[in-house]
């Protein structure tokens, strides 16, 4: 009899913060407007053109594609061991085995299915943070650089205002020409343009710490769950037969 697969799968991919299918709709951070997903970094391209943003957005969609298969494979590997199917190999890279020379002398044929599952999630361990701690830094790149091109965006809207109002010539020295009290708001506004900066790296900081804490338990309690899972199998039905592998990519 084959179980229920747990809802494991479910819960490790809980913590992608955004699980968007290709033809979703998003919200783009610069215009404000609704776009499919799939065609997001062409409209950024125009959106954001001049900017460092579409590009720090494709590597981000990039590496969260990259997350979604690093689960999958473990995901598949763990109901593998629990239906005693071949268990899948990407690019011939046993997850078990550290090195093609370990993978090769065959020592992971052998072991309990809880100590594949656990080497597995051990050995892959440290690329999978780095790789959503990287996603986090980019995002956040970006994110600061969508609230620099708001704040400019809104500058030069004051100040084509300012040069209407107090009939600057284009060219003339602003800052010279304007009255001392428009030069005081001006200067406030900046002030403040650059205070939210800050403010917003530090809070954009804390919550990529935060959602690392989250992944590294989400992944923590998985593991944990699996593991239930695959030990009675271990105890009650243990492998007569050693494991075999077929390679998937
Ligand atoms: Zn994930
Ligand atoms: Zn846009
Ligand atoms: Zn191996």
């Amino acid at each position: 009899m084959t179980p229920e697969p747990t809802k494991l799968p479910e819960l490790l991919l809980s913590h992608h913060t955004e699980p968007t299918e290709l033809d979703e709709n998003m919200e783009c951070g610069v215009c404000n407007t609704e776009v499919k997903k799939n065609s997001f970094l062409e409209h950024l391209e125009c959106c954001a053109a001049g900017t460092k943003i579409p590009h720090l957005m494709m590597n981000v969609f990039f590496l969260e594609e990259e997350v979604i298969a690093r689960d999958d494979i473990l995901e598949k590997n763990f109901l593998h061991l629990v239906n005693d199917e071949p268990l899948e190999l990407r690019n011939q890279n046993c997850l078990y085995c550290s090195n093609a020379d370990m993978h090769a002398d065959g020592l992971c044929r052998n072991v309990k299915r809880t100590h594949f599952l656990g080497g597995m999630f051990q050995n892959s361990a440290n690329e999978y943070f780095d790789m959503i701690k990287l996603i986090h830094a980019l995002k956040n790149q970006a994110t600061v650089l969508l609230l620099k091109m708001q704040q400019k965006r809104k500058m030069d809207r004051i100040i084509l205002l300012l040069q209407v109002v107090f009939r600057i010539e284009n060219g003339g020295n602003l800052m010279e020409c304007l009255p001392a009290d428009a030069f005081k708001v001006l200067k406030k506004i900046e002030k403040k343009d650059t205070e939210a900066v800050s403010k917003m790296r530090l809070e954009l900081r804390k919550n990529a710490e935060e959602e690392l804490n989250f992944s590294e338990l989400a992944r923590n309690l998985c593991l944990e769950e699996m593991v239930k899972e695959l030990l009675t199998m271990d105890i009650k039905n243990p492998r007569i037969s050693p494991f075999e592998f077929v390679n998937t990519a």
